[in-house]
């Protein structure tokens, strides 16, 4: 039987309504939740990432500015600039777009954001946060992924998950969600012995990786839960016949526009998994719902007379 297809779309739009909501009641008290996303230089990437950021402000209610200093701004600059959004108080969400400029101690910047701030969830104190099971921000990706698990009623508790990937903005900090979840949880990487063999073993796997397709059946225990990370741009017609070879529509995409977006799990997965967030239209939308959500939920924790934060 074919997975399941874990529809990101639907629960991002399920998240953002439900923003919206609490937006509303808040701006009804006077209370209306600020986000402040920085952008430094001209990265046409992280352009179209603020781009969608703000879009998705305007649309649920969230008051939004754009800083955009030059590509040539130095790190006492932005520092100054992240001292003046910490201390305004209309202000509820710091959000720096990464890469920063090589000239630029991107770590110095992430450190100075007010964690209170922090709807990145980067902070180390976020960080901890996490790992201690305290309140916080929670990094959007692994949040949204964990909103899918939920929301479609996976079990957690007492299965076998593999994470592959260990980065501070995704593999870990979902480690630690899937483990407080009390989930089983194996952290995969790059050294990793026998990775096929490890994520045999798995309910629920998920793959942030950054490699095109290389999650195959082999990985895959059947009937297992499996969680597309990945956003990787194919334009190698033979990397392209590896994925796709016999599937019309991509094939009438990569004809027309020369490359596909594609995840790290190959499409095989597909018939043996249980189910499966598709790329695109799986994790991806969520990012952006929990940025909304983090940005409610910094206003309700911060400004205090709201009783219960959003989680
Ligand atoms: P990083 O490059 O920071 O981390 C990649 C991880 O994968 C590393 O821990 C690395 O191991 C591991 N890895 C690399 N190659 C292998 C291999 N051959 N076998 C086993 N492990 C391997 O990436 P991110 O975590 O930032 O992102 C991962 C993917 O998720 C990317 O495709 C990115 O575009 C996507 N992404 C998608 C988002 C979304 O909204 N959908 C948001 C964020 C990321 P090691 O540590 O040993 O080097």
């Amino acid at each position: 039987m074919p997975a399941t297809i874990l529809d990101g779309n639907k629960i991002a739009a399920e998240i953002r309504a439900e923003a919206a909501e609490a937006v509303k009641n808040m701006s009804a008290t006077g209370l209306r939740p600020g986000l402040a996303v920085v952008l430094v230089g001209n990265n046409p990437a992280s352009e179209i990432y603020v781009r969608g950021k703000v879009k998705s402000c305007e649309e649920v209610g969230i008051y939004s500015e754009k800083h955009t200093p030059s590509q040539s701004v130095t790190t006492e600059e932005l520092l100054t600039l992240v001292a003046d959004l910490n201390r305004r108080n209309e202000i509820d969400g710091i959000l720096v777009q990464l890469p920063l400029p090589p000239q630029v101690d991107s770590k110095k910047i992430l450190l100075a954001v007010d964690p209170a701030k922090d709807v990145d969830g980067f902070h180390p104190t976020n960080v901890g946060f996490l790992s201690t099971q305290r309140p916080g921000l929670v990094p959007c990706t692994p949040a949204g992924i964990m909103e899918i698990l939920q929301r479609s009623g996976v079990k957690l508790a007492g299965q076998e998950a593999a994470v592959i990937g260990r980065s501070d903005i995704v593999g870990k900090p979902m480690a630690m969600l899937l483990l407080n979840a009390n989930a089983t949880v194996t952290v995969c990487h790059s050294k990793t012995r026998d990775l096929p063999g490890v994520c045999r073993r798995a309910d629920i796997l998920v793959a942030a990786i950054g490699r095109a397709g290389m999650v195959t059946r082999d990985f895959v225990k059947p009937g297992a839960t499996v969680i597309d990370v990945g956003m990787n741009r194919v334009t190698d017609p033979g990397e392209f016949a590896r994925l796709f070879a016999g599937n019309a529509k991509r094939e009438e995409t990569f004809k027309s526009k020369g490359s596909v977006l594609v995840g790290d799990v190959h499409p095989e997965v597909a018939a043996i998994a249980g189910a499966i967030t598709p790329v695109p239209g799986g994790v991806g939308p969520l990012t952006i719902a929990m940025l909304m959500s983090n940005t409610v939920k910094a206003a309700k924790m911060r400004r205090g007379n709201f009783t219960a934060a959003a989680d």
